[in-house]
């Protein structure tokens, strides 16, 4: 009865009894459950709060664990802070999603001088994944190498390539990826096609790849994780995108973590998710090797769980948090800190925008759809590395307004969005000791950062201007443009990673290479904290693979068990 009410999501009309503050109940709480204004539960239920499994946070690593996971029949319970985005209308309202931020926490961090910034980062199920734009890439060969930047060395990954290869695979067919392998130079090899052709590319972009092929460019489709109903069926009303990267999707058609990973692992059965679940605390045995109780804050109660294995994957900022604030006897400076390393090597990307104003008539609805990775390890001018190009999806009203008051005073937003087309450039930031994680003395999130390879991405925002100098030689509507955009700071924080980082030696990295971490044995890390550096290529489907990837080492951790039954995965 009680797995029927958790798993069908009335968590809203469940009261907990509370007690005196800092109280932790072990599993014991009074549900209260009304149905059409009727009392039809009042009862003490006792909770069982031993899961075989804890996954904390449902974004891209969270939520593609528990897909993993479920299959292996174990009782698993999934703790996410955040709720569902509901579905409203407001989902598409650019100035409610992007002006006054409606799906994003209300919550302050602090920068180098203790000054307060609202972290860009969303706390709902599906994590940022709900929001982001499903541009689905692998990371390059080089990337997991060591390699040289104009701001300094990106340091090697302790597996290669070669090793994430077959869960890049996985994780572009369960995130239904259309793409096309083999058209830019920069791409590794793939052990098979995308499961689905490019998303189509409107006019203005088929003419735009057409002039950059001819300036010797190798533009290509991007790789897009989304599920429509014109890919499976003729039967079914095709699903038109536009609103996207920034919005969460009203017609679930984003391939994002909740509805590709996390919906069919609650179907299982053996999966709960609590929701409003925020975790506080993580507690060890008097030995600190193993993780005791996971100490979760519901509806204002503390309240205990424990697990025999406990993934964090509360995003690389808030994970690092946590661990600084399990900090115990035995892990004076953070749990699993003994190198020191915890929230240190933070990551943003250097990510931006910028637009430019042609004579050309932009009139496309979905612009995201293509890429140009000519510049990723460098270019005529560049020995060294310098970044990748994206074709964004159109900017609103407010922020195109914004961009053009100088350049085109007076115009209405109709035209300006005639005149522009919109491009998102990213550059590889490098991990520093310096940038880092820390916590205030209140327990506020503390974010010390300072860029550190910006000169690739200046240099990258320069030849874009250039292509279009090469294209304006082809096509007259591309001459003269004029340019403008906004660059990340601080508050970027879509792509934050490396706060807790892999690697071999327990003295430089935090966890080993199945993410479990140095200090403890049944600690895992599965979102983007175990970067050690980070490309300059989106993250998503890197965290996913390697979620698929350290499932299975602990998937064979479990297959001991006698109650154990794995289904193996199949390829949609
Ligand atoms: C607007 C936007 C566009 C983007 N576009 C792209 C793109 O096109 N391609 C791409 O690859 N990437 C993109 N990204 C980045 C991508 O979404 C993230 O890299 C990825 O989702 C991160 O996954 P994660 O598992 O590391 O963490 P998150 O997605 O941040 O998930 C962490 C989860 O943990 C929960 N949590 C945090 N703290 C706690 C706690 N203490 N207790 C319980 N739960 C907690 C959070 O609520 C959240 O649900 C974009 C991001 C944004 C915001």
């Amino acid at each position: 009865m009680t797995r029927f009410f958790f798993n069908n999501c009335l968590y809203s009309s469940i009261s907990f009894i509370s007690g005196r503050p800092g109280d932790t109940r072990d599993g014991c709480f009074t549900v209260i459950l009304w149905c059409n204004h009727t009392l039809i539960i009042n009862a003490l239920i006792i909770m069982n709060n031993h899961y075989d499994i804890i996954i904390i946070g449902t974004g891209s690593g969270g939520s593609t664990m528990a897909y993993a996971l479920a299959k292996t029949g174990k009782r698993i319970l999934i703790l996410e802070r955040g709720g569902f985005i509901p579905k409203e209308k407001q989902n598409w309202d650019p100035h409610e999603v992007v002006t006054v931020g409606r799906y994003r926490p209300n919550e302050n961090w602090y920068d180098a001088a203790d000054k307060p910034f609202k972290p860009f980062i969303h706390y709902n199920v599906g994590g940022n994944s709900k929001m982001y734009g499903a541009a689905l890439f692998r990371f390059r060969e080089k990337d997991f190498m060591e390699q040289e930047h104009y701001g300094g060395v990106s340091p090697a990954w302790p597996i290669q390539y070669d090793t994430f290869e077959p869960y890049y695979t996985q994780a572009e067919h369960l995130y239904h990826v259309h793409g096309r392998h083999g058209i830019d130079p920069t791409e590794p090899a793939a052990s098979a096609a995308y499961p689905y052709a490019p998303l189509p590319y409107e006019p203005l972009i088929l003419d735009l790849e057409i002039k950059m092929k001819k300036i010797g460019l190798h533009p290509f489709p991007l790789p897009m994780g989304v599920q429509l109903p014109q890919d499976y069926s003729e039967t079914e009303a095709p699903v038109m995108l536009e609103n996207f990267d920034g919005f969460p999707d009203l017609t679930d058609s984003k391939a994002d973590a909740q509805t590709i990973a996390l919906r069919p692992a609650l179907a299982k059965g053996n999966t709960t998710l609590l929701t409003h679940a925020y975790v506080e605390k993580l507690e060890t045995d008097a030995s600190g090797r193993k993780i005791t109780k996971v100490i979760a804050i519901i509806k204002n109660e503390r309240i205990s769980f424990s697990a025999g294995i406990v993934v964090v994957a509360c995003g690389a900022v808030n994970s690092a948090a946590l661990f600084l604030r399990s900090a115990n006897d035995k892990h004076p400076d953070g749990l699993a800190n003994s190198s020191n390393q915890v929230g240190r090597n933070l990551m943003l990307h250097h990510n931006g925008c910028l637009v430019a104003f042609t004579k050309k008539k932009n009139d496309c609805v979905f612009q995201k759809s293509l890429g140009l990775a000519d510049f990723y390890f460098g270019a005529d001018d560049s020995k060294l590395p310098l970044g990748e190009i994206q074709l964004m999806g159109r900017n609103d009203a407010d922020t195109i307004n914004w961009l053009a008051e100088k350049i085109a005073p007076g115009k209405t937003y109709a035209e300006l969005k005639e005149m522009t087309i919109d491009f998102w450039l990213t550059s590889e930031d490098l991990p520093s000791p310096e940038n880092r994680v820390t916590l205030r003395k209140d327990g506020s999130i503390k974010v010390n950062y300072a860029r550190t390879n910006y000169a690739a991405y200046e240099k990258l925002k320069e030849k874009l201007k250039h292509v279009f100098v090469q294209l304006g030689e082809l096509d007259a509507d591309y001459r003269h443009v004029q340019w403008n955009g906004y660059d990340l700071d601080i508050t970027g924080m879509s792509h934050q990673n490396g706060t807790l980082r892999f690697g071999n030696d327990p003295s430089s990295s935090v966890l080993d290479v199945n993410c479990k971490a140095h200090d403890l044995d049944n600690l895992y890390v599965a979102d983007a904290s175990f970067f050690p550096s980070c490309g300059a290529f989106n993250p998503a489907l890197t965290i996913a693979a390697n979620a698929l990837r350290i499932s299975g080492h602990i998937i064979h951790q479990l297959s001991v068990a006698k109650d154990f039954k794995y289904e193996e995965p199949v390829m949609l």
